[in-house]
């Protein structure tokens, strides 16, 4: 068995999901559960959608319904031309979908309050409208395929915009779930990034979390591998609308994966690796518009050769810098700082410290900053510095390439760099630069590492 999960241009319409039938109808020896997400674009269409209503702009919300459901029922009506058998159930699917959401919608619009359990149902619609078209298009192709409700397989905890996997569950459900469809059915498809949380209230893996809704399955059925097809060539030394030189990656370990889509790297959603680890499957990244194209293959972290792959970055974020006049001993001071960053889950990517100064940087506008600054103003100075990006060279064992740091170093000649580290696996060399000289700087060090 395998998972394959297709990203947001890979069933962005009729051409996309042509292409995307093939690739499946080329894999169906396999066993296939096709993990998708929305269309491209649809998923931010239904955050416009949530806000608008929360805003009591009826009018614009049911605007914005009406491109959701017509950009919906123009691809299948262009998709299943002529094949009025699949066509008119799926055009009632669409409409039914799109009729709950309106109904759900105009009930916020009355209210003007939108929770976290109301956002999450209407930003779950976009996997549900797109999973139901490619179902019926896979069925008209002879590809028999049973249409499954992530909702009953991945089980979250926490935050309904960003729950939490529960993993023993997911373990348990979706073996149950997928196995019985699989007896009758040469594939089955499901959503990425929709799940329930525990009470069974709608809940969200976080944006770009179907890459993780992919590898949750593939852990829980232990799969042979789990293809993430997307809009580029595999895992790019760069993300290449930023550097026009990046190139591709054969082979890449699990821990750089992981440490490249935390720094930045969009292509995986930053979660993606780890159920991947725990059963040691491999993970191929795919060009949906270049199936023949080999991808990359993330594996094993042991199998994987010492070298620099890749230059990630954030562009958003900011530097803190916590000053204590009082002398309190240093490991007391730690522990009281991160105890504070951690109550406020605000999470924290590199950090320096000295005698009576720690430097941390985080995202730019995170949750609760406001709080974590309150309270760590009551023992210590805090001055937050802005509008700075953080660039991070990844590789395996950095430390034994020769002249690595001097490259990086000559590279960003001239620039000011607000604080600098070297992780303790030597898989990642961080460094924080202003935010109006992140491109040339990237470009600068990715041409003097790979061009
Ligand atoms: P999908 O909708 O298929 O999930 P995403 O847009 O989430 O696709 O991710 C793919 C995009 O990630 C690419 O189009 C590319 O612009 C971007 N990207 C950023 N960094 C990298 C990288 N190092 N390698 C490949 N792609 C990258
Ligand atoms: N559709 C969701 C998003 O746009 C999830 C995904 O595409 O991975 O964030
Ligand atoms: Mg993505």
């Amino acid at each position: 068995m395998i998972v394959m999960k297709f990203g947001g241009t890979s069933v962005a319409g009729k051409e996309a999901i042509s292409r995307t039938i093939d690739i499946i109808g080329s894999k169906v020896d396999k066993q296939p559960v096709v993990v998708v997400s929305a269309m491209s674009g649809v998923t931010d269409l239904l955050y416009k959608i949530a806000d608008t209503a929360a805003r009591k702009d009826h009018k614009s919300a049911m605007a914005l319904l009406s491109e959701l459901r017509e950009r919906h029922v123009v691809t299948v009506d262009e998709l299943l031309e002529g094949n009025a058998g699949y066509m008119l159930p799926a055009i009632s699917g669409v409409n039914e979908i799109c009729d709950e959401l309106e109904q759900f919608v105009i009930a916020v619009c009355a209210l003007g309050e939108l929770s976290d359990r109301s956002r999450a149902f209407i930003v779950s619609n976009g996997e549900l409208l797109s999973s139901t078209i490619i179902s019926y298009a896979l069925n008209a192709k002879g590809i028999s395929t049973e249409w499954l409700d992530a909702r009953k397989m991945i089980i979250t905890a926490g935050d309904l915009m960003k729950g939490e996997p529960q993993s023993e569950r997911i373990c348990e459900l979706v073996p149950e779930v997928v196995g019985a469809a699989m007896k009758s059915h040469k594939a089955v498809i499901t959503q990425g990034f929709i799940a329930s949380d525990v009470e069974g209230m709608p809940s969200v893996l976080g944006r770009g979390g179907s890459d993780y809704t992919a590898s949750l399955i593939g852990m829980a059925m232990n799969v042979e591998a789990i293809e993430i097809w997307t809009d580029v060539d595999g895992v790019l030394t760069a993300d290449p609308r930023v550097v026009k030189g990046a190139r591709k990656l054969d082979t890449i370990s699990f821990e750089e994966a992981a440490e490249m889509a935390h720094f930045g790297a969009k292509v995986l959603h930053p979660l993606t690796i780890e159920p991947a680890v725990r059963e040691n499957i491999p993970i191929y990244v795919l060009n949906s518009m270049n199936p023949a194209g080999s991808g990359t293959l993330i594996i094993e972290t042991a199998t994987a050769e010492d070298s620099v792959k890749s230059v990630s970055f954030k562009e958003n974020i900011q530097v803190i810098n916590i000053f204590t006049t009082k002398m309190i001993d240093a490991s007391g001071f730690l522990s009281k700082v991160f105890d504070i960053f951690s109550r406020n889950n605000v999470s924290v990517d590199l950090i320096s410290t000295t005698e009576a100064n720690i430097s941390v940087t985080c995202d730019q506008h995170p949750k609760n900053i406001e709080k974590v600054v309150k309270e760590l103003s009551e023992f210590a100075d805090v001055e937050m510095d802005g509008d700075k990006s953080q660039i991070s060279v990844i590789g395996k064992n950095l430390v034994n390439i020769e002249g690595l740091m001097q490259k990086m170093l000559e590279a960003l000649r001239g620039k000011k760099l607000y604080m600098i580290s070297q992780g303790a696996s030597y898989i990642n060399i961080s460094v924080v630069v202003d935010r109006a000289v992140l491109i040339e700087s990237v470009n600068s060090i990715h041409h003097s590492l790979f061009e």
